[in-house]
């Protein structure tokens, strides 16, 4: 049997420095772990207007299509401002979200208990958080028609559309299912029922999909704002967020930051189950580009090797590994090991992007 395939997509700014030490990280796992992968590369954003002219070749997406999960670095970045919409950066990586129907995104928010301080919130309420939410991705009132700015009675009107079909909020409702049952087996589903109809829909085809498919698993359903606050007031009762486009970019965001740093923070993003039954899947770290610290070394590449782990845990069902490489980071973390981005007051001297990488590997290698 072939070895599992990766497409690598490092884009602009830190994306290749970060994803520099990911590579560290897979040839360990293929050296003392047998877990070789077919890691190609490729260019995409500005790395890929550059050569090509355009974000993302048509050749690039279509190796997208063929590996079994794309690992993406970030796109974007000054230089490339002021390009015609359609060839911007973020075309690449919206191109490929779009054409490999990638529909939920998943966005963990952890707290690791040596940075529970970074925590807008008290340490008793984020240390050992551990929350998923669940965002549909490819639909919703960012996409829904009629959309656009039209002139109505003398003044202009901004129109967007919120709508959803059964069966887009049956497969993500599916996907958070599928997940709560690799977790604690618990679902919170948020909607506006109360005031939209869409939400009304959502909660009922929610509860079907649940009743019909996972009754193992403990499903209730939340008012999104209400989901807002308790996100703040209390975010330990939640173990599997599932809501659509437009909340989810909300409250992942609050519970993003319920963590501390951008640096911190992988993501991953799901699509239909392949012939090989593996779902077609994009990691990618939450952070952009950061043009502002690009080149200097200081990039904490945390997030870029956490989107891995979710790969091996999302992708490759191999979760014992992806255990072991969170693990690691935690590990190093909790040894005080910080890149500018995580230094307090009284902390050591901080450490380069590699050097980072190099204490999870020395990490992993003391774990076995
Ligand atoms: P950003 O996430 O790039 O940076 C925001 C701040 O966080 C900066 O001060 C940066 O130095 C810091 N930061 C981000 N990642 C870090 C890391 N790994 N380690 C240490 N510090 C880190 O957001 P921005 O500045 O608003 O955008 C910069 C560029 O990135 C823009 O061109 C934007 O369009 C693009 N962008 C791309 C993505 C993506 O590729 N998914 C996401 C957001 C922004």
């Amino acid at each position: 049997m072939s070895n599992p395939s990766i497409l690598i997509l490092a884009g602009d700014g830190i994306g290749p420095e970060v994803m520099a030490e990911v590579r560290k990280i897979t040839d360990w796992f293929g050296e003392r772990r047998g877990l070789r992968f077919d890691v190609s590369e490729d260019l995409v954003g500005g790395a890929a207007y550059d050569v090509h002219g355009v974000p993302l070749a048509d050749a690039t997406m279509k190796k997208a299509q063929a590996v079994d999960a794309v690992l993406l670095g970030a796109v974007g970045g000054p230089q490339y401002d002021d390009l015609d919409f359609a060839v911007k950066p973020e075309r690449g990586l919206l191109r490929l979200r779009k054409e490999m129907d990638l529909f939920a995104n998943l966005r963990p928010a952890q707290c690791f208990d040596a940075l529970a301080d970074f925590s807008s919130l008290k340490r008793e309420v984020v240390a050992g958080l551990d929350i998923m939410i669940v965002r549909e991705l490819t639909s919703g009132v960012y996409f829904g028609e009629p959309r656009g700015i039209f002139e109505e009675k003398g003044e202009r009107v901004g129109i967007n559309t919120q709508r959803y079909t059964e069966g887009e909020i049956e497969r993500v409702a599916r996907a958070a299912f599928e997940l709560a049952r690799k977790r604690q087996g618990r679902v919170c589903s948020m909607e506006k029922a109360n005031v939209m109809e869409s939400g009304i829909l959502w909660r009922e085809v929610v509860q079907a999909v649940h009743d019909a498919d996972y009754p193992d698993i403990a499903l209730s359903h939340m008012y999104a704002d209400n989901g807002a606050m308790q996100l703040v007031r209390q975010p330990r009762q939640f173990d599997v967020i599932v809501t659509d486009n437009l909340f989810g970019d909300l409250l992942s965001d609050v519970a993003a930051m319920l963590t501390g740093s951008l640096g911190m923070l992988p993501s991953a993003s799901l699509g239909a189950p392949m012939e090989n039954g593996r779902p077609r899947a994009l990691y990618e770290p939450v952070h952009g580009s950061a043009p502002d610290i690009a080149g200097q070394g200081k990039a904490n590449p945390c997030a870029c090797i956490l989107s891995f782990a979710m790969a091996l845990r999302y992708s490759f069902n191999e979760g014992t590994e992806a255990d072991r490489l969170e693990r690691a980071v935690e590990k190093v973390l909790a040894d005080g090991v910080r890149t500018p981005d995580l230094m307090q007051a009284g902390d050591r001297a901080p450490v380069s992007t590699s050097e980072m990488g190099d204490a999870v590997i020395r990490a992993l290698d003391a774990g076995l």
